[in-house]
């Protein structure tokens, strides 16, 4: 097949905080040099809009953003719903709201601010663009594909091949996807990155433990004066979660008017059963919450995977022609709940290397390393080691006693018993058990929101006229090992009701992908069991809309 080819001095997959950052850092220092005219950057993003597959809580810690933009960030325009204030962390049963005397320190948000980080990537986007001027191309409804690879070097990424018709075959308008033909390139696709897993795969860069991961959904809703003042920050701990299960909730209010809330919960629990999303609405009946958002409207609606592994389940990171930053180089700071700080740094330091690669003319190993040294004395180590070992002591102790155990490995600099503390992947950790059981989530009018219309808020749309893009590699096994063994988790683990087991010929079963339902989470690629599921990016460039999300 005939692909067209782009040359690139550097290509950044995904407009995230941590590429939007390598971008314009490279930029300022290429325009130090005197060198930015003669280099092209290209940054490929696979929603609509930059901002539009944005998902985040978000607090977020500024120390990053004064080091890349200057003391004042704020006054340049980046966007900022409010500072933080009042902050309280309670522990929840199923009738009571119990106030903590303390705030754990690594819940500590004073001098951190509260942002939609879809507006934060908007305004970095025009930073970008106006730093670097025709030098950088933001392409935007552009996913990449593939990985290109000549050996172990990294020579670009493949665009989506657009035209496929329903089964797969090729349309009357097909055209194959351009290869981007790049001498870096820098992975920032955020959570499960669908080429960052390739590309680890394929060069064997897995991490000391493997990745684990929580699914966060998170709803935004604006509520009648008086409840609520801008700044204040709740976090829950305990219901509705088992003991098995490590996550929790944060309300964050963005005004006096509307609040940012959610619940993250981890996928290594155990319980074919378990349903994100159906947690996060049982958790709105309780009465803190109820009390919250009586009368008010639901504005937004959204799910994303968090990657809650921390150091020990960072992939190798740099090689010949590539670099892998933020979320997608599990840089996520879990303790914290935190990860765009860290983020906008890794970011930052990939783009000082990557312009000393292109000044030395040497995109090698030799010198893209400098990423991992440079990582290894920020701050970014100093946060995450002291959490090297956070989710494997949930993870191995339960939530009860783990809030202890961690809260002494953290006082002791995350060292406990042996270091590292080893942990299994989401889908091994899934007993066999049956996905149907009733988990007792009442409907209320007005406070409950059903998945269908959670999408609908999340206004995630894909072209019906398509390949589906979530690949099962043996369909037969959802209605015959899976459905006795597990019971079909993924119709409860997907908060988006896409895989849904429907009547076929006889007396039998079979899998529906209602894929046009997709909002891009990635928990099907992690917690499948089987892991037959595979998430590959829409020719569509559909998906999410989670603007002010
Ligand atoms: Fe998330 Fe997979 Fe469901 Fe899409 S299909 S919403 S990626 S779980």
């Amino acid at each position: 097949m005939e692909r067209d080819t782009m040359p690139a001095d550097v290509l950044f997959v995904g407009a995230g905080p941590a590429n939007l950052a390598a971008a314009w850092r490279l930029g300022q220092v290429l325009k130090e040099k005197g060198k930015l005219d003669e280099h092209v950057i290209m940054i490929v993003e696979k929603g609509r809009e930059v901002g539009d597959h944005i998902l985040s809580g978000a607090i977020m810690d500024p120390k990053a953003m004064v080091e890349l933009v200057g003391d004042d960030w704020q006054a340049k325009g980046c966007p900022v719903d409010a500072d933080v204030g009042d902050e309280t962390v309670y522990t929840l049963t199923e009738s009571k709201a119990r106030k903590m005397a303390f705030i754990p320190p690594p819940l500590k948000n004073h001098g951190s601010v509260i942002v939609s980080l879809s507006h934060v990537v908007r305004w970095m986007r025009e930073q970008v663009e106006a730093e670097l001027g025709d030098s950088v191309m933001i392409a935007e409804e552009q996913p990449a594909s593939d990985v290109l690879l000549d050996g172990d070097t990294v020579t670009g990424a493949r665009l989506v091949d657009r035209g496929r018709e329903k089964d797969g075959s090729e349309g009357g308008g097909f055209e194959p996807g351009a290869d981007i033909e790049a001498r870096i390139t820098v992975f920032g696709e955020g959570s499960r990155g669908s080429l960052t897993k390739v590309l680890v795969d394929k060069l064997n860069l897995g991490g000391v433990n493997p990745q684990v991961y929580g699914t966060g959904v998170k709803e935004i809703w604006d509520v009648p004066p008086g409840r609520v003042k801008a700044g204040q920050v709740w976090h829950t701990a305990g219901w509705p979660l088992e003991n098995s299960t490590y996550g929790g909730s944060w309300m964050y209010a963005m005004s006096d008017t509307r609040v940012s809330i959610g619940f993250v919960t981890a996928l290594d629990g155990g319980d074919a059963a378990c349903d994100p999303y159906e947690i996060m609405q049982k958790w709105k009946t309780h009465d803190l919450l109820r009390t919250l958002l009586e009368g008010g409207t639901l504005v937004k609606s959204g799910a994303k995977t968090v990657p809650e592994g921390g150091w020990w389940s960072r992939p190798r990171s740099h090689g010949n022609g590539f670099l892998i930053v933020g979320d997608s180089g599990s840089l996520l700071n879990i303790a914290r709940l935190k990860g765009i700080h860290t983020a906008i740094k890794s970011g930052m330091i990939a783009g000082q290397v990557i312009a000393e690669a292109l000044l030395e003319d040497d995109a090698t190993d030799q010198v893209l390393k400098r990423y991992e040294e440079r990582l290894s004395a920020s701050f970014i180590k100093e946060e995450l080691w002291r959490v090297r070992n956070w989710r494997q002591i949930f993870s191995r102790n339960g939530f009860s006693k783990g809030r202890f155990v961690a809260g002494l490995a953290w006082a002791l600099g995350g060292k406990i018993l042996k270091d590292p503390v080893p942990i299994h992947t989401d889908a091994a950790a899934m007993q066999k058990g049956d996905a149907q059981a009733n988990r007792g989530v009442r409907v209320e009018e007005g406070l409950t929101v059903d998945k269908v219309t959670g999408v609908y808020h999340a206004g995630s749309v894909h072209d019906e006229n398509q390949p589906s893009h979530l690949l099962i590699a043996d369909p037969n096994l959802c209605a015959t090992k899976c459905r006795e063994e597990y019971g079909n988790p993924c119709e409860r683990f997907c908060p988006a009701a896409v895989y849904e087991m429907v009547d076929a010929a006889g007396d039998g079963k079979k899998m529906q992908i209602n894929f046009s339902n997709c909002v891009h989470c990635k928990t099907c690629d992690i917690a499948d069991p089987y892991g037959v599921i595979t998430w590959t990016v829409p020719q569509d460039n559909g998906g999410p809309k989670y603007l002010g999300m």
